[in-house]
């Protein structure tokens, strides 16, 4: 992860660390650098962070669990 990149850099506070929650969550919100990665697949339809299933959108899947620190991901 490489905030020089990122184009939520301008609007990510300094005190957030890179590729944590916080993040994530603002690289989604400004475009993010995700569009021109191809997302890596994790094997098996459960989540690899708390086991629950996964939930398929379009293309992208998605932690169904609210609580978990995975859900904002395309697994
Ligand atoms: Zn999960």
């Amino acid at each position: 992860m490489d905030c020089y990149y990122c184009s939520a850099k301008n609007e990510c506070s300094e005190a957030v660390q890179p590729g944590s929650v916080v993040c994530l969550i603002n690289q989604l919100h400004h475009g993010g650098t995700k569009a021109n990665v191809q997302p890596i697949r994790q094997p098996g339809e459960f989540c690899q962070f708390c086991g629950q299933k996964l939930k398929t959108i379009g293309r992208q899947r998605f932690c169904a669990n609210p609580c978990c620190i995975n859900r904002f991901r395309d697994v």
